[in-house]
């Protein structure tokens, strides 16, 4: 049987090992939410991303269309300009061809949808033909920009200028015009197709766009010329988003962007497609709110669902804690609890000494040490002399607090860990000393009577008038075949040596010689 003395860090199943199972657990619910969120995360970031790159394809697929319908519109009125120009510098436009000239006018604005009106200018900017039946008496418009450009530019390429308001009839028009020269390729005049704002309007409006979407076409320098949304204001401005296409490095002239747009602070993915055959780019923008509304959804609901999953384990882990702490409470109580009993069942309650039952499995645990490693072992057996007297006379409750000073005594003259000093009943003691020989137990001995003799506890019934023990000491090298009833008969004997030999002495038994030895020490 082992010494129950209780060792705090032995404790099989206990908080020694229950240590980590926590901590295991607490990092296991971490890292499982942290998963979930990880997961959600990447899940949602990868169809945004899916959301976006559809979106980009639509905006590249419409603005692709968009810049088809430009062209075909703009190449149609310059086929038209381009004719008419030809016949104009072959046969002039003196007034025998005006009439002829007026009807071809008016005949190819009506097959071409796109065509306000045509229109011829002489070189001081003079109507002298249009489409229209009556010819518009005015100042002329010497001062328009393309007018002017021509003027200036010996070019005969048609020329796309921002858009004006028609003073025919006040009508917004994208102007194309060409530069006509006489025979000498001197300026003669300009001949101008204005092309309906509106045209561009209905085409942009038969698209399905979101609320917040934008369509526009404008001047490569970024000049609108016709927009989706209509805002009147910003007609010949330049384009906010203009910086995204005006440095494109793509060849193809065309790219995307999201940004946030700087007049309305809503962000926005901004296609754009340069046109081939003119100095003209369109536009189209969809907002982002409508492009990820979708997703905003899904990513609510997803979310949604991983929170409460999380807050589920969170609340098992919290409810799992609180259950491994509590029972880790109550293992703690029953570990005090059983240490309380332990206690009480090898101790003395009135001395606070080991008790017989300690002190046998001492015993045992001793003989067997001292045959392994062939070490002394020594008993001293005490009693107080003449205690009966004391109690007669002073009382029990004196008797047991006599008990109780003798009983410090031993405790502090037992210096060494293994000595262990025990209450062997009624007012007699044992002090067993591992590894001692019997000189030492002889000298401790010795020891214990004199500090007793110096508490100077008076007892009248003693012939010294004070209170004194006998102390018996025995002293062997324990084998395998020695009991341990003999080796206590043996102290006992030497006890009842100093009794027999007066008292208020220490005996010995030893037994290397077998003899008995008295020794008597008077204060
Ligand atoms: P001796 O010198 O020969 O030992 O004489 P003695 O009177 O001490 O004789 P004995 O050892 O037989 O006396 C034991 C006495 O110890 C009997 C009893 O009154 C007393 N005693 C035993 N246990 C207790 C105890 O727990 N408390 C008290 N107060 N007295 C006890
Ligand atoms: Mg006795
Ligand atoms: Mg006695």
């Amino acid at each position: 049987m082992p010494i129950p003395i209780h060792d705090p860090n032995h404790a099989p199943g206990g908080a020694l090992k229950r240590l980590p199972l926590l901590k295991a657990a607490v990092t296991f619910i971490a890292a499982v939410c942290l998963c979930l969120c990880a997961l959600l995360y990447f899940q949602l970031e990868q169809s945004r991303r899916h959301d976006l790159d559809s979106a980009r394809v639509a905006s590249a697929n419409l603005t692709r269309a968009m810049a088809q319908q430009a062209q075909d519109t703009f190449v149609q009125a310059d086929l038209v300009l381009a004719s008419l120009a030809d016949w104009i510098q072959n046969d002039g436009f003196g007034p025998s061809t005006r009439p002829r000239l007026q009807q071809t006018f008016a005949r190819r604005v009506q097959s071409l949808e796109q065509l306000h009106g045509l229109f011829l200018f002489d070189k001081n900017g003079q109507w002298v033909i249009t489409s229209f039946a009556s010819l518009h008496r005015g100042a002329g418009i010497a001062d328009r920009d393309y007018f002017k450009f021509h003027q200036q530019n010996a070019s005969l390429i048609a020329h796309v200028s921002p858009a004006i308001r028609s003073r025919q009839n006040g009508d917004w028009i994208i102007p194309v015009s060409r530069r006509l020269n006489d025979a000498k390729g001197n300026f003669q005049g300009v001949l101008m197709a204005g092309i309906k704002m509106s045209y561009f309007d209905h085409f942009f409006r038969s698209f399905n766009l979101d609320a917040k979407g934008e369509m526009a076409l404008a001047l490569s320098d970024g000049t609108l010329l016709a927009r989706r949304p209509f805002d009147e204001s910003l007609i010949g401005q330049p384009l906010a988003e203009e910086h995204i296409y005006k440095h494109e490095p793509s060849s193809a002239g065309a790219g995307d962007a999201i940004i946030r747009s700087a007049p309305d602070g809503i962000v926005r993915l901004y296609a754009h497609q340069h046109l081939q055959a003119y100095p003209l780019v369109v536009t189209a923008a969809m907002s982002e709110e409508a492009i990820l509304a979708g997703w905003y959804g899904t990513a609510f609901q997803s979310s949604l669902i991983v929170a409460l999953v999380v807050l589920g384990i969170c609340l098992f882990g919290w409810v799992f804690v609180r259950q491994v702490r509590n029972s880790e409470r109550i293992e703690a109580d029953l570990r005090k609890a059983q240490e309380a009993l332990e206690l009480i069942a090898t101790h003395d309650s009135l001395t606070g000494l080991a008790n017989r039952r300690l002190f046998e499995r001492a015993l045992d645990v001793e003989f067997g040490r001292g045959a392994r490693q062939r070490s002394p072992l020594s008993l001293i057996m005490l009693d107080i002399d003449f205690f009966k007297r004391y109690n007669d006379t002073y009382g029990h409750v004196a008797g047991d607090h006599c008990l109780a000073e003798v009983a410090k005594v031993l405790k502090s003259c037992c210096h060494r860990k293994a000595d262990l000093a025990v209450r062997f009943g009624g007012e007699e003691f044992a002090v067993l000393l591992p590894d001692t020989n019997l000189p030492g137990a002889m000298a401790l001995a010795e020891q214990i009577r004199r500090s007793v003799i110096d508490k100077n506890i008076t007892h009248s019934g003693s012939p010294t008038g004070y209170l004194t023990v006998s102390l018996g000491c025995h002293a062997f090298v324990p084998s395998s075949l020695d009991s341990i009833e003999v080796f206590i008969q043996r102290a006992d004997s030497a006890l009842y040596q100093a009794k027999h030999g007066g008292r208020n002495r220490v005996a010995a038994l030893s037994m290397e010689d077998g003899l008995c030895a008295l020794e008597r020490s008077d204060r």
